[in-house]
This record gives C-alpha cells, sequence and structure tokens, in this order.
C-alpha cells in the first residue's frame, strides 16, 4: 500500500493547529508546511542563502537568523518582492515535503497529513486529496489568533484579509470541521472527519 496523503486547511486562528495536535495523538502523520518553511531559511541553508541574495543582509537578525517579521514587512505591500520570496521559498518546501512523505512511506505509513495554511492560495487543492477546513468566524479567528500571538485584533485582521475568505475554502472543502464553539465538540469532529477521511481513501485505493 502506497502513502496516502491529504490536505488540512484554514485560515489564522481558525484552529488548524489544535485540529493536526489532536490527530497527532491519534497516531495520524501530520506534516506541517509551515515547519518545512521555517527548516528550508535555516542559518546555513542554500535556502537562506538565496533570499539574502535577494532581499540583502538586512533581512538577518544579529544571530544571523531570518529575520521574518521584517522579510514579511517588505513583501507586505510589494508583490513583485513577495512573488521573489515565493519563488524561493515553494521549491524549496515542496521539495522537503516530499522527502518528509518518502520517509513516513519508508515507514510503512498509508496516511499522513499535510497541514497547509495557504493550501488554495498556492494552488495545492488538488494535490493532497481531501481537503479538510477548520472553519471559525471572522471575529473568533480574531479574537483566539491575537490572544495566542499577542498582537491587536486589527493586526491579526490584516492577515485575513490577505488569505483567501475562510467561507469560501470551505466551500471548497471536502469535509469542514467547525470550530467556533468549544474544544470538546471541535475535537469530536475531528475525529468522525479522520474516519471519514480513511472510509473515502480506502474506497478510491483499495
Ligand atoms: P491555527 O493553527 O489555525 O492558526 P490554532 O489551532 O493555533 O489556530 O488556534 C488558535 C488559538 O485558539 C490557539 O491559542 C488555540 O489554543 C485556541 N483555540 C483553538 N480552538 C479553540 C476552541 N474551540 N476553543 C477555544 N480556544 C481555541
Amino acid at each position: 500500500m502506497a502513502l496516502h496523503v491529504f490536505a488540512l486547511t484554514g485560515g489564522i486562528g481558525s484552529g488548524k493547529s489544535t485540529v493536526a495536535r489532536h490527530w497527532r495523538s491519534l497516531g495520524l502523520p501530520v506534516v506541517d508546511a509551515d515547519v518545512l518553511a521555517r527548516e528550508v531559511v535555516a542559518p546555513g541553508s542554500p535556502g537562506l542563502d538565496a533570499v539574502i541574495a535577494r532581499f540583502g543582509p538586512e533581512v538577518l537578525t544579529p544571530d544571523g537568523e531570518l529575520d521574518r517579521r521584517r522579510l514579511g514587512r517588505i513583501v507586505f505591500d510589494d508583490p513583485a518582492a513577495r512573488a521573489d520570496l515565493e519563488g524561493i521559498l515553494h521549491p524549496l518546501v515542496r521539495r522537503a515535503a516530499g522527502s518528509a512523505f518518502a520517509q513516513l512511506a519508508d515507514r510503512g505509513e498509508t496516511l499522513a497529513c499535510y497541514e497547509v495554511p495557504l493550501l488554495f492560495e498556492t494552488g495545492q487543492q488538488d494535490t493532497y486529496r481531501p481537503v479538510v477546513v477548520v472553519w471559525a468566524s471572522p471575529e473568533t479567528q480574531r479574537e483566539r489568533a491575537a490572544t495566542r500571538d499577542g498582537v491587536t485584533p486589527e493586526a491579526i485582521q490584516a492577515r485575513i484579509d490577505s488569505q483567501l475568505p475562510l467561507d469560501e475554502k470551505a466551500a471548497r472543502a471536502d469535509f469542514v470541521i467547525d470550530n467556533d464553539g468549544p474544544l470538546p465538540r471541535t475535537l469530536a469532529q475531528a475525529e468522525a472527519v479522520l474516519t471519514a477521511v480513511r472510509e473515502r481513501v480506502d474506497a478510491a485505493d483499495g
């Protein structure tokens, strides 16, 4: 049996990590694209060298790490700079994801989840099926993410506005987990969705 990879996505603060953590606790391997995106620009990596070559050493912290906030500010309202950055990062993240999946396949895993916050924005929604979207209302996203990140709700709103609307992601999903309510209700849905994903994948692959 080959490894089948399905997708988990949502919006900022909608509850992706919460669902991913619960699935991991149930034994499902979850690969996090955000973690890969940090690894491919770790100090000494070819990815970091490429970012410095394009944006200059001023995007480094005094410790030689990538200053993500600073880089974020540079690309936030400069589409050309953003496209350059994505042109560097996306192929590296794709390759890193490919090797993570290869390792899981070698280990004999048959199902894994790829947690990708910008699945739709990066056009990967047909690569990993089914697609699971974790949904919460914009108000809930703002409150939870602002508390988590120690920033203002306005700062979170700017991030929400830069992403494809979560309602649209939900409309395009195969499964939606409603995380607007209390946590136990979300975790119960996460378990039911995982069962449904397994059934669907077994029916398609088996
Ligand atoms: P994402 O990964 O989509 O950005 P998180 O899973 O980190 O979102 O959730 C955002 C914040 O909200 C976290 O601090 C998390 O602990 C909290 N949270 C998530 N779901 C709930 C819930 N149903 N009830 C209360 N707090 C929640």
